[in-house]
């Protein structure tokens, strides 16, 4: 059988367990998984020496800022810095300009997404221009294969629209994914409402802005019985009612960011905007409670809300700059350098790469166990290389990483895409 392309060496990580295999692929697809495979002479052989080999990550929560706001980034240079960071498949976020509410800017983001590095699902509006006010056409754009609608930028803040809209996308079969904030309760916020913001003397967003919404939104999962996903969970007080919402038996889902499961609102002490996010930066007992919920299962997974934007923006004074992060190339490494101690490698990825796949519908091409006749989306992962953060060497087109100059452990070295190599040695290819 021709094999293009061999992974050798590694140690294979997927849903069903680890072995010792390399991995050939040929036409887009996995075709052998077997110790000591012997390449044909023409293969390409990528080393996986001393590394994971695991289904590729996917991530829930991009934004790709394109159409619109290709200053801070396009759908190419995401998807770029997507295969860097182990991507195979990304969601991106509706809150385009204009917002991704119609089938015209579904198929507009699909055609962008056709010819990049990474897979590019789209996830659409809820309600029309994200406002709010009435249902976006759902199964028009479901009919498109979009798997996942959400308002993200903001919450559905009226309840009784949210419960007709769980009800249509249940009968569709699709996911409603919630920003959850009472956005009057948060008006005005600049960072967690705590010792800091008192202390710094910036307006404080409260954790019940979130909890409230949690809880209403886990309330009409009870109520209509269709399944919820809540972004970007931060408060202890969300984590619980996500574990008690499970212990239940209701269809919710929740994902944490990478950034919340390690910084916390002392951060903000020297103003600097690149720590501004929304939802914000929390206390200390956020912290652990996220970690923690990950740990158990009260949370599914790990979304970057990769949210680029350019330097002027973030250099603008501290109130005035926009809240959001990049994620994309350094998800991997933070999941693994806060979580290796706490976690198992595989439970790692769960949280990555299989779980995000399920949640976003992907589950037929990503996140699946390695095996022949799957398609062959893959990432190499060196568990003990270090790196330290460096902007200047990202691929998103913008540069506001929380972590700068940061060492971290754990490096992605190969990103086979559709059997492609779009990464090899931590370079893209393409
Ligand atoms: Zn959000």
């Amino acid at each position: 059988m021709a094999r293009e392309l061999v992974v050798r060496g590694g140690r294979v990580v997927d849903a069903t367990g680890e072995r010792r295999a390399d991995v050939a692929v040929a036409d887009g697809a996995v075709v052998a998984v077997e110790a000591d495979l012997e390449p044909s002479s023409d293969a390409v052989v990528l080393d996986a020496g001393g590394c994971v080999v695991a289904p590729g990550l996917v991530d829930l929560h991009t934004h790709l800022r394109e159409p619109g706001r290709e200053e801070a980034e396009r759908v190419e240079s995401g998807a770029r810095a997507a295969a860097l960071g182990g991507y195979t498949a990304v969601v991106a976020m509706p809150n385009t300009d204009p917002p991704i509410d119609s089938v015209a800017v579904v198929r507009q983001v699909l055609d962008l997404g056709a010819t990049a590095a990474a897979d590019v699902a789209v996830a659409g509006a809820i309600t029309v221009g994200r406002e709010g006010e009435r249902l976006a056409p759902l199964a028009e754009m479901a009919a498109l294969g979009v798997r996942l609608f959400t308002d993200d930028g903001t919450g559905v803040q009226d309840a009784r629209l949210m419960r007709r809209a769980l009800e249509y996308a249940s009968a569709l079969d699709v996911v409603l994914a919630q920003h959850c904030e009472e956005s009057r309760l948060a008006a005005g916020g600049q960072m967690h409402e705590g010792e800091w913001s008192s202390r710094l003397g910036v307006p404080g967003i409260p954790a019940a802005a979130e909890e409230l919404m949690v809880y209403r939104d886990i309330s009409l999962a009870r109520l209509t019985g269709a399944r919820v996903h809540l972004l970007h969970v931060s408060t202890a007080a969300s984590v619980a009612m996500v574990e008690a919402a499970k212990a239940e038996g209701l269809p919710v889902s929740a994902e944490a960011a990478p950034h919340h499961l390690c910084l916390t609102d002392a951060e903000l002490a020297g103003y600097d905007p690149v720590f501004k996010v929304n939802p914000p930066l929390r206390g200390p007992s956020d912290v652990a409670a996220v970690r923690a919920g990950l740990a158990n299962g009260a949370l599914d997974a790990i979304a970057t809300d990769h949210a680029p934007h350019p330097q002027e923006a973030k250099e603008a004074p501290f109130d005035a700059a926009p809240p959001g992060m990049i994620g994309l190339e350094t998800a991997l490494a933070v999941a693994l350098h806060e979580l290796s101690g706490v976690l198992s490698i595989a439970a790692i990825m769960a949280l990555l790469s299989w779980r995000p796949a399920q949640i976003a519908g992907l589950s037929a091409d990503h996140g699946g166990p390695i095996a022949p006749g799957t398609s062959a989306n893959l990432c190499v992962i060196d568990p003990r290389a270090t790196w330290v953060v460096d902007p200047a060497r990202m691929a998103s087109r913008s540069r506001n990483t929380p972590f700068a100059g940061r060492r971290l452990t754990g490096r992605v070295r190969h990103t086979v895409y559709r059997g492609e190599p779009v990464v090899i040695d931590g370079e893209a290819q393409r």
